[in-house]
């Protein structure tokens, strides 16, 4: 069954993309994170080709990965940003150049003065503002600079979502955006200051969503709003989407081509013949599959009838099961029919009980020593990390071509150490 995923067996031994996991951890040492470039490329083709009878732009969702060398990739492949902070802007650019800044979108609820800044000077596609108090400063930032800003109100459109609440974003109930019905004064006002310009309509609904209606509802929301502010004497161009759509954690079969397929049918189907510019901004879509942590056992225990299987990753390096209780599927990097299957947790040194990649696992037994691949940890894995317990984080592997290159190397402790002052 092919649940889209570049990490197959040949024969007993795990691989991705053809390349050796086992020889991998062998080279890198573990935790590593191993990404296929190939599934990475794909997806982005994916999300453009199905997008290509409407003008378009796919802003990949930095924070679900934000490796340089994953960026530059989808930069020279036509990609644009949708970027959350400074420091990723600061990525976007050195990974792409200054050009790639036409095609960056500014989200998220805390932006401060500094970033504003730097977003200005670069030239940044468009702020998808979130409160009024932003847009005042955003205003006063852009005529102390003597530039244009360029603004999306990111709306709340009010549609559910069914995905974690962690992740959901789309309701009142949640910090992000401006209430669709507040939303036509709020672009009165900034259509009134000289430094902004209202060129967009922003949406995001959450993350992981695996039905393709919402995104058709929340959008249908946002285009009612766009004639609405069009016949208000805005001159709204593009309509940014957002990103969301999910991907298969589990061992179901799942075609991605088809995904995109039907998101873009709903998406274009309530966009009929409105003349926009579409950003889209997939995150977890384009890099979660193509992803997997490898890790070895370091010992096996157990406490009464419980077995615990202690491997080397830990939730400082993939923190999604312990936040988000989500699943991730585990498997043996060299699979033997021969052995048994076992049931227990897996889980890291780091000293917490939220410390664990999966409870009651059903799983080829395991030695000391041998290795396991958590799969689909592409997304919100490396991004989410930290040196929690004073841990340096994974290496990473980029496999192009049949070839693994490595695209960040182990951090060293005096590296942890650097910024501290004793
Ligand atoms: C996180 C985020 C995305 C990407 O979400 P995915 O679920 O990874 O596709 C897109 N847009 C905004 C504004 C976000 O906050």
């Amino acid at each position: 069954m092919d649940q889209g995923r570049p990490f197959q067996y040949d024969e007993q031994r795990l691989v991705c993309d053809g390349v050796d996991i086992a020889g991998l951890a062998d080279s890198f040492g573990t935790p590593l994170y191993v990404y296929s470039a190939k599934q990475i490329s794909e997806r982005a083709g994916l999300f453009q080709n199905a997008f290509a009878g409407t003008p378009h732009t796919v802003c990949y969702a930095v924070k679900a990965n934000s490796s340089l060398a994953i960026l530059k990739m989808l930069a020279a492949q036509g990609c644009g940003f949708d970027i959350v902070s400074g420091g990723e802007l600061a990525r976007v650019l050195k990974a792409g150049g200054p050009e790639v800044a036409s095609r960056v979108v500014f989200s998220g609820v805390g932006k401060i003065a500094g970033e504003m800044d730097a977003a200005l000077a670069a030239d940044i596609l468009q702020f998808n503002v979130e409160s009024e108090p932003e847009l005042e400063l955003l205003a006063s930032r852009a005529a102390a600079l003597g530039k244009k800003a360029r603004i999306a109100l990111r709306v709340n459109p009010d549609v559910s979502a069914e995905t974690h609440p962690y992740i959901s974003t789309g309701l009142s109930a949640h910090k992000f955006g401006i209430g669709i019905q507040l939303a036509r004064a709020v672009y009165a006002r900034a259509a009134q200051f000289p430094s902004i310009e209202t060129t967009g309509v922003s949406v995001h609904i959450g993350s992981q969503i695996r039905q393709v209606e919402p995104f058709a509802e929340a959008l249908e929301k946002t285009l009612n709003l766009v004639r609405e502010l069009r016949a208000d004497g805005h001159n709204i161009r593009n309509v940014d989407a957002g990103g969301g759509l999910g991907i298969e954690y589990g061992d179901k079969s799942f075609d991605a081509a088809q995904q995109v397929q039907k998101y873009a049918a709903a998406l274009q189907s309530a966009l009929g013949d409105m003349d926009v510019h579409l950003l889209l901004e997939p995150g977890r879509f384009l890099v979660g599959q193509a992803g997997a942590l490898v890790t070895r056992v370091l010992y096996r225990k157990a406490n009464g009838d419980k077995k615990f299987t202690i491997v080397d990753a830990a939730m400082n390096d993939l923190i999604r099961p312990a936040l988000y209780q989500a699943h991730h599927e585990i498997v043996p990097v060299v699979r033997d029919e021969a052995v048994a299957t076992e049931e227990a947790d897996i889980v890291g040194p780091v000293c917490e009980s939220g410390d664990f990649f999966a409870r009651s696992r059903a799983l080829q037994q395991t030695e000391q020593g041998d290795l396991i691949a958590i799969l689909d940890a592409g997304a919100y894995g490396l991004s989410l990390s930290s040196n929690y317990n004073t841990r340096v984080r994974p290496a990473e592997v980029l496999i192009e071509d049949g070839k693994a290159r490595l695209i960040r190397r182990r951090e060293t402790y005096d590296e942890l150490f650097a910024p501290e002052i004793f």
